[in-house]
């Protein structure tokens, strides 16, 4: 079932169901989440707000609802190390985590793998592994967690897909740690709750990333940092520094109406340019594209980049907000 989604501004209005946890409240999430909504559903940190990973637009929906004023990269959640396996590579001592700490509140960032299953899906462009680059924010690291909480293991059992999630709050609130807490600040911009009582950990998960042949501390969580030090061969510093946000190589020129000389132009509604983010000026289909065709104009032939105006509020001033900062000269 397809819940509409009525423009009000830049919110969403809708209605917003509460089920307690059990086969019925899966089973009517498992239909929206395949049917590209996203839903809260409660794990061991915090409550997370989860949609279909290998679906874009789903993944821009996540930002809509939580009206984030910027995109970085998300979660994806997945039953277990071979499902993870199948979308990152994991070295030794990034398995040596995952069977220690997984089922639980780890989060392990990894390369993206390159081979295999690489699908060019309609409107999106190319996409390794089926998941949206919109997910990774145009990285070429994934993050990856298996949770042990029992709502979002059948949820990612029933729906057989990669999961997305971050946690179910309005962009700069804190995180929710009860099905109230998600209505209070969600209610009105997603269709269904699953109510699984109050988390259990409360805090998000610890995140370590393993992309360079060592461990290094993202977040600090509720996994004892000490025990994850001695697996690693090299000291973990912390907070860790990883690149958290991509960049086109290309100067990058914003606002165009039309290509100068040397340009390849990303339009958006009216602007028709070499591809466009959306023809129909919907900019939840701009944000589920956005990264897909940054690469795309990185790998074209033309010297420079130019991208239309994207106008209005909500996920809109996301997509100009990331765009401002790739244009912004590096350092
Ligand atoms: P949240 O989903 O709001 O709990 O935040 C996810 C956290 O994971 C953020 O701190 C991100 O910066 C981090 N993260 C997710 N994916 C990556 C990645 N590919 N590389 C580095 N950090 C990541
Ligand atoms: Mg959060």
């Amino acid at each position: 079932m397809m819940t509409p989604w009525r423009y009000s501004g830049s919110a969403m209005v809708q209605t917003t169901r509460i089920m307690p946890l059990d086969d019925e409240a899966i089973a009517e999430a498992t239909l929206l989440v395949l049917a590209g909504e996203p839903v809260a559903v409660p794990t061991e940190t915090v409550y997370g707000l989860a949609a279909d990973a290998t679906n874009a637009e789903a993944v821009a929906r996540i930002y809509a609802a939580k009206g984030r004023p910027s995109f970085n990269p998300l979660i994806v959640h997945v039953p277990n190390l071979e499902a993870a396996e199948r979308i990152g590579r994991f070295d030794a001592q990034a398995r040596d985590l995952a069977l220690q700490y997984w089922p639980g509140p780890l989060t392990l960032v990894v390369p993206l793998r390159e081979d295999g299953g690489a699908k060019p899906v309609r409107g999106t462009g190319e996409q390794r592994h089926g998941i949206a680059s919109i997910v990774t924010a145009g990285l070429e690291t994934i993050a990856l967690r298996v949770p042990a909480h029992a709502a979002m293991q059948a949820l990612l059992k029933a729906c057989g897909r990669p999961l997305a999630a971050p946690s179910a709050n309005a962009s700069g609130q804190i995180s929710p740690t009860r099905a109230s807490h998600v209505l209070a600040s969600l209610g009105g911009r997603i269709p269904l709750i699953i109510d699984g009582g109050a988390t259990q950990r409360g805090i998000e998960s610890t995140i370590v990333a393993a992309t360079d042949g060592s461990l290094r501390l993202l977040r600090r969580g509720p996994i004892e940092i000490e025990a994850a030090k001695q697996l690693a061969s090299k000291a973990i510093e912390a907070p860790g520094q990883l690149a958290s946000h991509y960049a086109p190589m290309k100067p990058l020129r914003l606002d165009a109406t039309a290509a100068e000389p040397g340009e390849y132009l990303i339009g958006f509604g009216p602007v028709r340019g070499d591809v466009s983010l959306s023809e129909r000026g919907d900019p939840v289909e701009a944000a589920a594209r956005l990264f897909d065709l940054l690469h795309q104009a990185d790998g074209a032939p033309a010297a420079r980049i130019a991208i239309a105006p994207i106008p209005g509020d909500g996920i809109a001033a996301a997509i100009r907000d990331r765009l401002k900062r790739a244009a912004a000269p590096r350092v």
